[in-house]
């Protein structure tokens, strides 16, 4: 792991990013602001509103407004508006892409050339969707015929994270609005800009009232939706323990939720696979570099059959020593900073607790002013270097909680069985990752892996056209594919009688 000299312009006038209500771009109802910090230095480079109940109210009455409206357009008319959007977001593609990286910390190549192309292409997807929703006829009996229709369900709360938030949020607006729903949705107080930024261009785009974002505290304005009656869906994706609290919020009003929530997912790497496709794919492509272990389905544990452990384990060593840590907006860094100061504080007290619990760290656990102290250009971001720790047994809870960070456990199995229960102990099951040349195996593990997705030589491939979503305590529901568009209806039967 190395650092890079590479200066960043950083800009100093601090930006303002408004809310989407009813059309209307403003600031929170009450005018109060938050900070958005730079992760690469830890300044505040933007400010957001912090929107509230009031907020809130607003946004769900203007998408509660604009529902009859927006749900009798046809589907060909919904298309058109979502295709437009597509391309709005196409013709401001390099500022949001800009704005996400320097927001979130994320490395700009990965935005700019991953992100925002795909979210581009989810507009056009989910466009190509909606007039594809449709129901089925049913024979009952000679003289009584029934049919279904999937209809809009209402207002769609989309709540987000910070790891993601341009392209979480295009999956779940869009297929909702696909489906003739209106939606508010609040992107995470640590990584708004982007989001919001979007929200402005789509203003023109959309009707008044058909999206509406807020911004704010998740207590604040995310409870807030979670107890809304004017609220029919929530889809959320972040941790497992905000998914309990908007559960219980959203109980009073029995608002239909879907949840995609966090992971703990194995890379099961078996002796006959392809060993430099499989360091590349547990090292760099699951953990280390891809948004520096920020995402729900890092490949964490990392399971080795015997065989090949010390092999694998020198060789995810090399990848993880070429890793050049570095300035989102610089191109010869391959791993940008942690989002936030409280995540960068998170990801240490694991590397803390790894070594209280006994697990031996291989190479690693260095961070901020460690890594960079004062007077190196990186002095101040919230970077963490490569961490993998060996000597795990399965009850430590480096190996069971979720880090979000690049911070991997390392096990060795004996067989097939081994791997499997290893590999299925966890109260997670988002994702699993299998490397091998044996297809009998590969298929009984995409059968027995308990989980939502499993890659077989290959990791952390994601499509819009593709369902995703987990299982146990990963969550329920699915974002992406027709699936995603078909959640976000309600099933109405209907019977005729004929005679
Ligand atoms: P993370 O731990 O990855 O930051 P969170 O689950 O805390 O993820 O956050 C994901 C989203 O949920 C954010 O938009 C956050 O503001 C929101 N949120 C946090 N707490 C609550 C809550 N009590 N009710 C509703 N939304 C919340």
């Amino acid at each position: 792991m190395a650092g890079t000299t590479h200066e960043t312009a950083h800009e100093t006038a601090s930006a303002f990013f408004p809310q989407l209500i009813d059309g209307r771009t403003v600031g929170a109802a009450t005018n109060r602001t938050l900070d958005s910090h730079d992760p690469s230095t830890g300044r505040v480079w933007a400010t957001i509103p912090q929107g509230g109940a009031e907020d809130v109210d607003a946004a769900v009455t203007a998408a509660r407004r604009a529902l009859p409206g927006w749900r009798a357009r046809s589907a060909a008319e919904r298309a058109a508006a979502l295709r437009r959007a597509g391309e709005a977001m196409a013709a401001h593609a390099e500022r949001l892409a800009a704005l996400e990286s320097r927001d979130c910390g994320r490395l700009l190549a990965e935005v700019s050339q991953g992100d925002v192309p795909a979210c581009v292409q989810m507009w056009h997807y989910f466009a190509g969707a909606a007039d594809k929703v449709q129901g089925d006829t049913i024979d009952v009996a000679p003289a009584s015929f029934a049919f279904t229709r999937r209809e809009a369900v209402g207002v769609v709360a989309v709540i987000i994270p910070w790891n993601a938030p341009l392209s979480l949020f295009t999956a779940k607006v869009a297929a909702a609005l696909a489906a003739g729903n209106t939606v508010v949705a609040k992107p995470a107080e640590q990584a708004a800009c982007s989001v919001l930024a979007l929200g402005e261009v789509l203003a023109d785009v959309l009707p008044p009232g058909v999206l509406n974002i807020v911004s704010g505290l998740g207590e604040e304005v995310g409870d807030a939706l979670a107890r809304h009656p004017g609220v029919a869906r929530i889809t959320f994706t972040g941790s497992t323990a905000t998914a309990r609290h908007i559960s219980a919020a959203a109980a009073g009003t029995l608002t239909q939720l879907a949840f995609e929530l966090g992971g703990k997912s194995p890379n099961i790497v078996f002796a006959d696979a392809d060993l430099d496709q499989a360091a590349a794919g547990v090292s760099t492509m699951a953990l280390f570099t891809g948004n520096a272990g920020q995402t729900c389905i890092a490949g964490s544990r990392i399971l080795v059959e015997e065989p090949v452990y010390e092999e694998m384990l020198a060789r995810i060593e090399k990848a993880a020593g070429d890793v050049v840590l570095g300035a989102p907006d610089d191109p010869a860094a391959t791993m940008g900073p942690i989002v936030s100061a409280e995540q960068l504080e998170r990801v240490r007290s694991y590397i803390d607790l790894g070594q209280a619990e006994g697990a031996e760290l291989v190479f690693g656990g260095r961070s901020g002013a460690a890594l960079f102290p004062e007077g190196s250009p990186l002095a101040g971001g919230y970077y963490v270097e490569p961490t993998l720790f060996a000597g795990v047994t399965g009850d430590m809870r480096i190996c069971r909680e979720e880090i979000f960070g690049p911070v991997g456990v390392i096990l060795p199995f004996r067989d097939d069985d081994e791997a499997l229960a290893l590999a299925n102990d966890s109260d997670y099951g988002l994702a699993a990752g299998v490397w091998t040349s044996d297809l009998a195996r590969a298929h009984r593990f995409v059968r027995d892996l308990e989980v939502g997705t499993v890659w077989v030589n290959a990791y952390r491939r994601l499509h819009w056209a593709v369902p995703f979503g987990g299982v146990k305590d990963s969550g329920y529901g699915r974002d992406s594919g027709v699936e995603s568009v078909l959640e976000n209806t309600a099933l109405k039967s209907a019977w005729i009688q004929l005679d």
